[in-house]
């Protein structure tokens, strides 16, 4: 069970084209790069469903991918359509919040 089972975002914003920043419930923020979040996808196009085998190769992604749109995908997820197409990826909070790249969250992950 992860601790951030039930963590949801309360204020979800763009920053310019290419980074969004999500304020979380118990009070964290993370930013994250477009071109960061969608190298983690784990949709079945970029993830081999019964392997978990990467479809995907980061340096296909180019590093100013920007959001077209975010939105809330019933009350457990979020929803990302990229600059690149790519619109299949759902992002659960709990893989997001997992996924935050600031450092107090890097080194408690690891
Ligand atoms: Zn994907
Ligand atoms: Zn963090």
């Amino acid at each position: 069970m992860s601790a951030h089972a039930s963590v949801r975002p309360t204020a979800i914003k763009k920053i310019g084209a290419s980074e969004i920043h999500i304020l979380w419930s118990d009070g964290h923020a993370s930013t994250y790069r477009a071109s960061y979040l969608r190298r983690h996808c784990r949709c079945a196009l970029c993830v081999e469903e019964l392997t978990g085998r990467p479809l995907l190769a980061p340096e296909m992604i180019p590093d100013d991918l920007t959001i077209v749109s975010v939105e809330l995908v019933g009350q457990y997820a979020l929803h990302f359509q990229w600059s690149d197409g790519h619109s299949t990826g759902i992002y659960p909070f709990a893989e997001l919040r997992a996924l935050c790249p600031c450092p107090h969250c890097a080194s408690a992950s690891s």
